[in-house]
């Protein structure tokens, strides 16, 4: 099975995909953890990826999907921080179609802005500071929220309020995907 999170920054994305990823045998694939490593290894592709990501912009279409291309296999997975836009999830469902797969099951991250806002602000990575998260969050709005829509209209959201402990939102996600029984 593959399945996406979709969710704002401090939803709990990547929390929730760690606890996911054994239980159900997943490929955890999380493009803001490849970018960070690209940039831990001073490669080009984080040199140019740096600056967009201290500002809380969007690394291009182009590079985060090449990133994904390289890494999926037969084994399903858990898409992270991916998609990010429309043209993002379209060459995502193009790329799975190719394989003769496709995305199972969206679960979408709802949590509250105040409690986004603690989160983030308590997390200290370096691009969580007040300006770029208030510019995260805006980017979120306009280019992923979209992104509810889309996979709504495939009949694949799920809906998972995350404002409680990581135990009670996992608990939550794990009755669905249970559910799904795929
Ligand atoms: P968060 O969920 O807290 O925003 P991520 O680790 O998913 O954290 O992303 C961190 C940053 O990496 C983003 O703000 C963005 O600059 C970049 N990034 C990650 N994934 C994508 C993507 N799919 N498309 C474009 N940029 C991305």
């Amino acid at each position: 099975m593959n399945i996406i999170f979709l969710g704002a920054p401090g939803s709990g994305k990547g929390t929730q995909s760690e606890r996911i990823i054994d239980k159900y045998g997943l490929v955890h694939l999380s493009t803001g953890d490849m970018l960070r490593a690209e940039i831990a290894a001073a490669s080009e592709l984080g040199l140019a990826a740096k600056s967009i990501m201290d500002a809380g912009g969007l690394v291009s279409d182009e590079i985060v999907i090449g990133m994904i291309e390289k890494r999926l296999t037969e084994k399903g997975a858990l898409f992270d921080g991916f998609p990010r836009t429309i043209a993002q999830a379209e060459a995502l469902d193009k790329l799975l179609a190719e394989k003769g797969q496709k995305i199972d099951c969206a679960i979408h991250l709802d949590v509250g802005k105040d409690e986004l806002m603690n989160r983030l602000l308590g997390r200290g990575r370096a691009d969580d500071n007040e300006a770029t998260i208030a510019n995260r969050l805006a980017v979120y709005q306009t280019q992923t929220a979209p992104l509810i829509d889309f996979y709504r209209a495939q009949g694949k959201v799920h809906t998972v309020v995350g404002n409680g402990t990581i135990e009670e939102t996992s608990a939550k996600i794990t009755a669905i995907l249970d559910t799904l029984k795929l």
